[in-house]
C-alpha cells in the first residue's frame, strides 16, 4: 500500500497536468462505468484525501462529478502527452483521461468510481484525520486511537478509520523513533501525539521535489534519509545493525486486524523492547 506522500505526489501532477482543462474523450475500464462519457467536462481540481484520490469535475451545466480512485498496491496514474506511448501494459488501464494537453491515465486501480461530488464523504467520509490534509487534527486522531487502547499501535496506526496517511514504511519508522515496539497496546505508549507528529513530518518531507531530504523533528532526532546514511532507520533493515545502538534490526509481522493488511514489521529489539516499561 502506497504512504499517503505517494498519494500526494500523484494528486499534484495530476492537478498540474488536468486542473482547468477541458476533457477531450474519456474512457471508463471497468464494468460499472463503461458507457460513461465526461468528454466536455472540465477539471477544476485533483486532491489526496488520505490515501484517495479524488479528481473533481464541473459539467456543462454546472452538475459536479468526483472520480474517486485508490492505489491499493499496484496501482498508478501516469501522465503523457497526448496519444504519447504508455509505459505500462494496455491491458491494466482503467481509466483515461484525455485533455488537449494531456493523457492521464490509471493503471491497476484498486478502487475507481464516480460519485457526485456533494457525495464524497459516502466514499471517504470513514478517514480518520488526514496527517498531511488542511485539517489535521491530532486531538481527533489521538482521541481516534485511544477509543481501542488494546489494539496493537502497529496495527492502529495503519488503520485509516483511526487516521490517514500512513503506510507500512511510516508505521515502521514512527514506532523506531518513539523507541515503542508496534505489538504495544496503543495504551501503553507514553506520547501518542509526539509519534504522529514524527510521522506527519516523515510524510513531509517526502512529498516536494526534494523528497528524502533530512528533516529534525522537534526532539532534534532527523526524520527522513538522513545524508550519508541508509534511507530508512529499520524499514527493510532487518540482519543490519541499529543507526542508533548497532543491535540487528529484526523482521515480524503482526497480526492482521480488521481494515487493515498483513504487513512486516522491522523493529530494533534493544530500542524498542518488546514490553512496555511498568
Ligand atoms: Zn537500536
Amino acid at each position: 500500500m502506497p504512504e499517503g506522500d505517494s498519494v500526494w505526489r500523484a494528486a499534484a501532477q495530476l492537478h498540474a497536468a488536468l486542473a482547468g482543462h477541458q476533457l477531450t474523450d474519456t474512457d471508463f475500464r471497468v464494468p460499472r462505468f463503461a458507457t460513461l462519457n465526461l468528454a466536455g467536462w472540465k477539471v477544476n481540481e485533483v486532491v489526496a484525501r488520505g490515501k484517495h484520490l479524488l479528481i473533481r469535475l464541473q459539467g456543462p451545466a454546472e452538475e459536479r462529478l468526483t472520480i474517486h480512485s485508490h492505489l491499493k498496491m499496484e496501482g498508478a496514474w501516469q501522465i503523457y502527452p497526448p496519444g504519447g506511448r504508455w509505459r505500462k501494459p494496455g491491458f491494466t488501464a482503467r481509466c483515461v483521461l484525455r485533455t488537449a494537453a494531456a493523457d492521464a491515465v490509471g493503471f491497476s486501480l484498486g478502487i475507481l468510481e464516480v460519485v457526485r461530488t456533494a457525495d464524497e464523504s459516502t466514499v471517504v467520509g470513514h478517514l480518520g484525520p488526514d496527517l498531511l490534509g488542511p485539517d489535521w487534527d491530532v486531538v481527533e486522531a489521538e482521541r481516534r486511537l485511544l477509543a481501542e487502547p488494546e489494539v496493537p499501535i502497529g496495527v492502529a496506526l495503519l488503520d485509516q478509520r483511526k487516521l490517514a496517511g500512513i503506510g507500512n514504511i511510516y508505521r515502521c519508522e514512527a514506532c523506531f523513533l518513539a523507541g515503542v515496539h508496534p505489538a504495544w497496546p496503543v495504551s501503553a505508549v507514553a506520547d501518542l501525539s509526539a509519534l504522529m507528529a514524527d510521522a506527519k513530518q516523515l510524510l513531509e518531507a517526502n512529498l516536494g521535489p526534494g523528497r528524502r531530504t533530512t528533516v529534525l523533528n522537534a526532539r532534534g532526532v532527523p526524520v527522513g534519509r538522513a545524508a550519508g546514511r541508509p534511507g530508512y532507520w529499520v524499514y527493510r533493515r532487518d540482519k543490519q545493525p541499529c543507526l542508533k545502538c548497532g543491535t540487528p534490526i529484526r523482521r515480524g509481522v503482526l497480526a492482521k486486524a480488521a481494515g487493515t493488511e498483513e504487513r512486516d514489521i522491522y523493529f530494533c529489539p534493544t530500542c524498542q523492547p518488546l514490553t512496555p516499561p511498568a
